[in-house]
């Protein structure tokens, strides 16, 4: 019996896991079907910490991204996680001014401060090797690493004695009068129930499945791949920003970038 059952050891249950072990001592047990933590999503990605200026004003996505971003930047400084706030450039043409001059805007609306227009010779001087007519500086983004991140929240919950269960996947959920019982099956196929008051669900691209068995209604998700190349080492420490397209609106996404990663090697994704 726990208080608190978390499904899937990826970045979101892991920062949930450390904000428990803050503030209660509630028993956790966290269930994760991979043999160990961030094997999911949050080792895919571009581990961008993102300003926050593409989002709705006065969405929850707008203000969590905010003050996300404060809590990251100020937890890996006093965790020694590796992070570079090295800010960002969206790069244009003279003719996409209008679309960098809404994202200027809404970046204001949001509060969201060092972020400019800046010209093409100082985008030169900023970045040498980039030829665009214009771009929005956005000096609040940064990187981080995503699997430091994780190692770190992992650390932070282990030293709250919360319990890990890997290889062991939800695979049924009861709600009962006062909490829940979930069935999870282990590597060798062997179930097992565990009950608990409270589960979070934070599996991830299973969340609607999951959400699921537990009753509940969820929205249906929409999945986005990412693919990313790695350029030679001939092109480490030749860039110093992020450099990002304007967001590609027919597909929904921030478009093909450029990033960097602890080593200085660049991708693109
Ligand atoms: C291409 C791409 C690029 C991105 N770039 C960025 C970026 O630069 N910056 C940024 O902030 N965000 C970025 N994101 C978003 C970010 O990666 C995700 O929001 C984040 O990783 C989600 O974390 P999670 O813990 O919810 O999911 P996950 O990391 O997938 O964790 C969920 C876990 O649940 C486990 N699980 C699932 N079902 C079960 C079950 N039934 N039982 C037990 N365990 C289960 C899975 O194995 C997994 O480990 C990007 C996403 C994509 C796809």
């Amino acid at each position: 019996m726990y208080n608190i059952v978390i499904i899937g050891a990826g970045v979101i249950g892991l920062s949930i896991a450390k904000a428990i072990g803050e503030r209660t001592n509630d028993s956790v047990l966290i269930v994760e079907k991979e043999d160990s933590y961030g094997r999911g999503i949050s080792s895919r990605n571009s581990e961008v910490i993102h300003s926050g200026i593409y989002y709705e004003p006065d969405s929850l996505k707008a203000s969590y991204c905010k003050r996300g971003r404060e809590l990251i930047y100020d937890f890996c400084s006093t965790n020694h996680v590796w992070m570079n706030k090295c800010g960002k450039l969206i790069v244009a043409k003279t003719h996409q001014i209008e679309d960098l001059e809404v994202l200027n805007e809404n970046a204001k609306i949001n509060g969201i401060r060092d972020v400019r227009i800046i010209d093409k010779k100082e985008i030169q001087h900023l970045e040498q090797n980039v030829d665009a007519d214009l771009a929005l500086y956005v000096g609040c983004a940064g990187i981080v690493s995503a699997h430091g991140l994780m190692t770190a929240f992992f650390k932070h919950s282990q030293t709250n004695d919360h319990d890990y269960l890997f290889k062991s996947r939800v695979v049924g959920a009861k709600q009962l009068s006062e909490g829940y019982e979930l069935e999870i099956e282990n590597a060798n196929g062997e179930i097992e129930q565990v009950s608990c008051d409270w589960v979070i669900n934070a599996s991830g691209l299973e969340s609607d499945l999951v959400a699921q068995m537990l009753g509940e209604n969820f929205p249906s998700l929409k999945y986005s791949k990412g693919c990313y190349f790695k350029l030679g080492s001939k092109w480490r420490n030749v860039f110093k920003h992020l450099i990002y397209p304007l967001p590609d609106k027919a597909l929904g996404s921030l478009g093909i970038h450029l990033t960097l990663d602890e080593t200085q090697s660049v991708k693109l994704g």
